[in-house]
C-alpha cells in the first residue's frame, strides 16, 4: 500500500505547526518547530529555497488547501484515499466535516495509536502492518482496516512483549480518548465504546475549511 515516505520534519515545517509524526523526538527539543527552540536554531517556516518567503502568501483557497494537506498528513493519508473518505462522509447524514474525521480516527492504525501502543501514527501503522494488532481475536493487517462500536482491538500476546510496545506504554502514558475504554487486558487490549465525536478528537485541523475545498 502506498504511503509517504519522506521526511516527516519537513510536513511539519509545510504546515507550520507540529503534527507529531515522529514519535518522542517531536516532545524534544530536536523538534525544528518547537516553540522551546531558540530563534537561531527554529526552522518554524516552510522548507525549500524559498520558504520564507512563502509566510507572505495567505489566500482563501491556500487556507483551505493546507487544512486539508494537513489532516491527511496528520492521519497519514494519501490523496486519494483522502477524496474517498471525503465521498463517504459526505453521503452520511449529519456534518460531513465531523463525519469526515470521524471515519479517519476509525482507522485501525490510529486505534493502535490512541492506544499508545505506537509513538507515531506511522508506528502504529507498522505494528498492524507486522500482525501485532488483532481485532475481535483475529489478525489484520490493513492500516485503514475500520472499527466498529463494540470491537475488541488488542495485541498479540507475544507482542505485548515487543521492547517498543513496552517502552511506548511506559514513557507516554498516553490518555485513552473518551469513544475507546480499556478492556480486560488492561493496557493491550481496547475496546471501542462508542463512535468518536468531534469534541473527543483533539486534533487541530478545522474541518469547515476542508469541506468548503471540496465543496467548490
Ligand atoms: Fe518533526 Fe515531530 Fe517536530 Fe513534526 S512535531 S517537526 S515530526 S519532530
Amino acid at each position: 500500500m502506498a504511503r509517504y515516505t519522506g521526511p516527516v520534519c519537513r510536513l511539519c515545517r509545510r504546515e507550520r505547526t507540529k503534527l507529531f509524526l515522529k514519535g518522542e523526538r517531536c516532545y524534544s527539543m530536536k523538534c525544528p518547530v518547537s516553540e522551546a527552540v531558540t530563534d537561531r536554531h527554529s526552522r518554524a517556516y516552510p522548507p525549500g529555497e524559498h520558504g520564507r518567503d512563502r509566510m507572505r502568501q495567505g489566500s482563501e483557497y491556500l487556507a483551505q488547501l493546507r487544512e486539508k494537506q494537513k489532516a491527511r498528513r496528520i492521519y497519514g493519508v494519501l490523496e486519494k484515499q483522502f477524496r474517498n473518505l471525503y465521498a463517504e462522509a459526505n453521503r452520511q447524514p449529519g456534518i460531513t466535516g465531523e463525519n469526515l474525521l470521524r471515519l479517519l480516527e476509525l482507522r485501525l492504525d490510529n486505534v493502535a495509536f490512541r492506544a499508545g501502543w505506537g509513538a507515531s501514527r506511522s508506528q502504529a501503522r507498522q505494528l498492524v502492518r507486522h500482525g501485532h494488532v488483532r481485532v475481535n481475536g483475529k489478525r489484520v493487517t490493513i492500516p485503514s482496516y475500520r472499527v466498529r462500536v463494540d470491537d475488541i482491538v488488542s495485541l498479540k500476546p507475544a507482542s505485548k512483549e515487543l521492547f517498543v510496545v513496552r517502552r511506548n506504554l511506559d514513557t507516554l502514558d498516553r490518555q485513552l480518548p473518551l469513544w475507546l475504554v480499556a478492556g480486560e487486558e488492561g493496557r493491550s487490549q481496547v475496546r471501542v465504546a462508542t463512535l468518536p465525536e468531534r469534541e473527543h478528537i483533539d486534533e487541530p485541523v478545522r474541518e469547515s475549511l476542508i469541506v468548503e475545498l471540496y465543496s467548490k
